[in-house]
């Protein structure tokens, strides 16, 4: 019970209902782990607008003339479906456009 998951979607506001309802990482301890963690930085990450959980696939390092570019890194990511430790359906493409959308609807 000792765990410092942070609340996924910190705005009740209206009464959409996003689905789901199982906060990230309920599935299994890793998920809870990685997201909780302060000891490293997670590859995982649930994007604070959106509430959608997306996980870091690569990165390359950026080709610019400008020097204040050259040399970073840009990471890839992707939404994550399925919890890649137990297997638990965590998003559905549905759901996922749903909040991405609800976003964009906004004023
Ligand atoms: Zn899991």
């Amino acid at each position: 019970m000792a765990s410092s998951v942070p609340p996924v979607n910190g705005n009740g506001n209206g009464g959409s209902h996003a689905g789901g309802g199982e906060p990230f990482g309920s599935c299994c301890e890793a998920m809870a782990d990685i997201l909780g963690t302060q000891d490293f930085s997670p590859l995982f990450a649930v994007e604070e607008e959106t509430g959608v959980l997306f996980m870091a696939v690569g990165n390359a390092e950026i080709e610019s003339d400008n020097p204040e570019e050259d040399g970073e890194m840009a990471w890839f990511d992707q939404a994550v479906m399925f919890c890649p430790f137990c297997g638990t359906q965590l998003q559905t493409p549905e759901g996922i456009e749903e909040k991405l959308g609800a976003i964009e609807e906004e004023d």
